[in-house]
């Protein structure tokens, strides 16, 4: 999964950050509710970690600015305090369900896997023509014929699918794919969206992945 994490101190959420990179899921970090507003309206993520105790917009006010704007992806909060007011204001805001500091990183997970149960992540397959790819068993075929893809050539076919007949530059795919961490000036991309080509096109008259010359890539039906 990818998550954004908003926490402002930089040893809790270095410790989340850590725990679930270890549990394979991609995790930024924004340290206050302006860069949390910021990230979360730019890009997709399947989760928000929103510490309440923020400098300047706080977690309760950004969660409401992020349901404002119409996102609606699950809200975790982490409250310091354990005060009924707290979690009321949370969940009023908008979040899906919070977690009382000090906790442990296993009640972290439990958590977001019980959010996601309530939630029942989506399950429906993305197609392309006669490609699809099952995002929960990362199954992918073409034509009916399985496909195997390594985990990063999964995450860029999906994102790709994801925003299927629309442009991606090649920062936004960085950014959805390897983090916001990762060097801009990288040739990643093009090197995956290579790998990508020879499993997913090569012998097929009809190609889905297509170079836009000089904006990026993208994932459609036909030319
Ligand atoms: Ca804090």
């Amino acid at each position: 999964m990818k998550i954004l994490l908003v926490e402002d101190e930089e040893n809790v959420a270095s410790f989340i950050k850590k725990g679930l990179e270890e549990e394979n899921h991609t995790v930024d970090v924004a340290v206050d509710g302006k860069e949390g507003f910021l990230k979360a309206a730019s890009m997709e993520y399947d989760l928000l970690i929103l510490d309440i105790m923020l400098p300047g917009v706080d977690g309760i006010d950004l969660c409401r600015l992020i349901r404002m704007k119409g996102i609606h992806t699950p809200v975790l909060m982490l409250t310091a305090k354990d005060t009924v007011e707290d979690k009321v204001r949370g969940l009023d805001s908008g979040a899906d369900d919070y977690l009382t500091k000090p906790f442990s990183f296993e009640e972290l997970l439990a958590r977001i896997r019980a959010l996601f149960r309530r939630r029942q992540f989506p399950v429906e397959p993305l197609r392309c023509g006669d490609l699809k790819i099952e995002p929960i068993t990362r199954k992918v075929t073409r034509s009916g014929k399985e496909i195997y893809l390594r985990p990063k050539e999964f995450a860029l076919l999906e994102c790709l699918m994801k925003n299927k007949n629309k442009v991606l530059s090649r920062t936004q795919i960085l950014r959805d794919v390897w983090g916001y961490n990762f060097d801009p000036t990288t040739n990643v991309v093009d090197v995956h969206i290579n790998f990508l080509r020879e499993k997913i096109d090569r012998g097929y008259p009809t190609k889905l992945i297509h170079t836009v010359r000089g904006s990026g890539y993208m994932i459609k039906e036909d030319d």
